[in-house]
């Protein structure tokens, strides 16, 4: 069954770049002396800048590299010594290329460098990727965590295992007191764990828990998608996030099975405010649900039970 659906969805591999190149705008805020966040389109994107010069964390997609160089721009000219990457998905790695061919470092987690030199084959997003060139490659890599020391701090980036993905980092900035969380952190709507890629919702859970043990009261926190957060927003994220599963396996343990559990809708009372933007309700429980079962790639929810 599953290499079926493998062959099914490489005849339908679509190209996800496409019609992205329209005018951005970008929306920038300063977080502290040297930290700015800026919202385009694409996964959030980090700044510092200071004394020692300029680096970011993620660079959005492709299409858009040079109208996120502008923007860029405005808070420094300086050149762009480093990007991080938070993991390897297009509208977070999209500027790679375009940045390197200027003499930027492009850092990132092993397994980032690992799934953009092979093709990625996603069953809930329906399409396969094939590898980056090699100028879009991550040429500096870690393992564990790294630090850069550079504007006045020694910002780490921490490497959380299978979350969003099985290459995410997040990257503490002690002295700013900003966490940018990639996407561990959807903030204002459900979280995308993309289990065909070593995701799981106890990643996400364990990557919250490690944000809020370096967070006080007064963190900035910056979510690969939607508004800048406080660590308040965080916590209520991994509320949420270990109640809905508690709920879902309460179900399991009746041996209900994954569409009898979407039908019994464990996550109302989040629907709502949470389900309408992109992932949806059922998409939401089927993550848990794979993740608690050690079902380690996505299970396509039918349309009638979407609803
Ligand atoms: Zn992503």
């Amino acid at each position: 069954m599953k290499q079926l659906l493998f062959i099914a969805i490489l005849f339908a591999s679509i190209n996800s770049l496409s019609a992205q190149d329209k005018p951005v705008e970008f929306t920038t805020f300063q977080l502290s002396d040297t930290v700015y966040m800026l919202k385009g389109r694409g996964g959030n994107v980090g700044i510092s800048t200071g004394e020692d010069g300029l680096y970011i964390i993620d660079d959005q997609l492709r299409p858009i590299t040079s109208q996120l160089l502008q923007a860029i721009r405005k808070v420094s000219n300086k050149p762009i010594r480093f990007v991080i990457n938070t993991h390897y998905h297009a509208d977070h790695v999209g500027g790679n290329e375009a940045l390197g061919e200027t003499g930027t470092v492009v850092i990132a987690h092993d397994n980032i460098r690992k799934r953009m030199t092979t093709e990625q084959v996603s069953i809930f997003r329906q399409e396969t990727t094939p590898p980056y060139p090699k100028g879009a490659l991550p040429i500096l890599t870690f393992n564990d965590r790294m630090s850069l020391h550079l504007n006045g701090e020694t910002a780490t980036a921490y490497y959380v295992a299978n979350g969003h993905t099985d290459g995410d980092s997040i990257i503490h900035f002690p002295v700013s007191n900003v966490i940018h969380m990639g996407d561990m952190f959807f903030n204002g709507l459900y979280p995308y764990v993309d289990l065909d890629a070593g995701g799981s919702m106890q990643g996400l859970i364990e990557a919250a828990d490690l944000a809020l043990s370096m967070a006080d009261e007064t963190t900035r926190i910056i979510p690969g998608h939607g508004p800048l957060g406080m660590t308040e927003d965080l916590k209520n994220y991994r509320d949420y996030l270990v109640e809905a599963s508690t709920n879902v396996q309460e179900l399991i343990d009746k041996a209900m099975n994954l569409e009898q559990i979407i039908a019994a809708k464990p996550t109302s009372q989040w629907d709502e405010e949470l389900g309408k933007t992109w992932i949806t309700p059922a998409q939401f429980v089927t993550f848990i649900y794979n993740s608690l079962e050690g079902i380690n790639y996505y299970t396509p929810v039918k349309k009638a039970e979407t609803e």
